[in-house]
């Protein structure tokens, strides 16, 4: 992966609003990978995602977005990307038809056969007008939208919010699919940290405008663990480093990001039924880097 040239760059990128500064951002997306953007509510994804798309302007730091600026070539960049907001706006009273061809007039790339086939898989009537569209259906118009002029990249800002399960999973699998099968590369920001867990190769962790930490999702799940010990089981060195430490009746519990540089030391206590480590899930991660205890 490190050989692979980056789709997408961020180097020390900030902007500051009143109350919230986005503070030295750094990330990178390798060609062909998905990499999911985690964090909580207010860290600053949107407006990370907006700066991608030259929505918000950066005050300071370096982007490349398909290897353009988006400050400087915003238009070339739109058409190579993707792009899902947060929120759609279309004009209300024009129907699903007129708006896909009003659209396609702003990309050199658009091809009506991807756009009709995704309109007949997400089962949107092209006759409906977009305001009698529901919140389900306009996330998948918009993705239609977004998919339909070949892009080389995805940047997706809480795609599934709202969707049901059924086509959730759908969205995701066709997501994954164009990065395993057609080599498209994919940020998708999500506080449904299943969705990332289930499609992203690659994951960040935003907390009040900073990156605390990137990795490979399966390296990353691979050093995580849960350790559930009884009494004297665990040397207090690790003791200390675990984190959401909890004590229950017949033990204690405490989260380890260094679970591969311990296990050789737990072997003895697991054979003895005296340890037991269980995996987590990210948003057990996500959790324990914000409260950080
Ligand atoms: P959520 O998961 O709730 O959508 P987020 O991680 O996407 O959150 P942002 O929308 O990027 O977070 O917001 C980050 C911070 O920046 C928040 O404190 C928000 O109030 C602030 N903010 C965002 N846009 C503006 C703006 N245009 N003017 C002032 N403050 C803003």
């Amino acid at each position: 992966m490190d050989n692979t040239a980056n789709i997408l760059e961020l180097k020390n990128v900030q902007k500051r609003y009143k109350g919230f500064a986005l503070d030295g951002i750094s990330l990178r997306l390798p060609q062909g990978y998905i990499l999911g953007l985690i964090g909580p509510n207010g860290a600053g994804k949107t407006t990370t995602i907006k700066i991608l798309m030259n929505m918000v302007k950066r005050e300071s730091g370096e982007v490349q977005v398909v290897g353009l600026d988006p400050k400087k070539n915003a238009k070339q960049v739109k058409n190579k990307v993707g792009y899902l907001g947060e929120e759609q706006y279309f004009y209300g009273n024009k129907t699903v038809a007129w708006t896909g061809n009003f659209v396609s007039a702003f990309y050199d790339n658009w091809d009506t056969n991807i756009f009709q086939s995704l309109l007949t898989n997400f089962e949107i009537s092209r006759t409906k007008k977009t305001r009698e569209l529901s919140k389900g259906m306009k996330v998948r118009f918009s993705l239609a939208l977004a998919l339909s002029h070949h892009p080389d990249l995805l940047i997706l800002d809480e795609p599934t919010a709202g969707l049901d399960p059924v086509i959730r999973r759908e969205v995701l699998e066709l997501l994954q699919k164009k990065s395993k099968n057609e080599g498209k590369s994919v940020i998708i920001s999500s506080h449904i940290t299943d969705d990332i867990m289930r499609i992203a190769d690659l994951v960040a962790f935003l907390i009040e405008g900073k990156i605390v930490l990137t990795s490979e999702k399966d390296e990353l799940l691979s050093s995580w663990k849960r350790i559930h010990y009884k009494k004297g089981a665990l040397g207090s060195d690790i003791v200390n480093t675990l984190t959401r430490r909890k004590d229950h009746a017949f033990g204690s519990s405490g989260v380890t990001d260094r679970y591969l540089k311990i296990k050789d030391s737990l072997v003895q206590g697991i054979t003895e039924g005296v340890i037991k480590v269980e995996n987590v899930n990210l948003d057990d991660i996500l959790i324990s880097l914000v409260k950080g205890v």
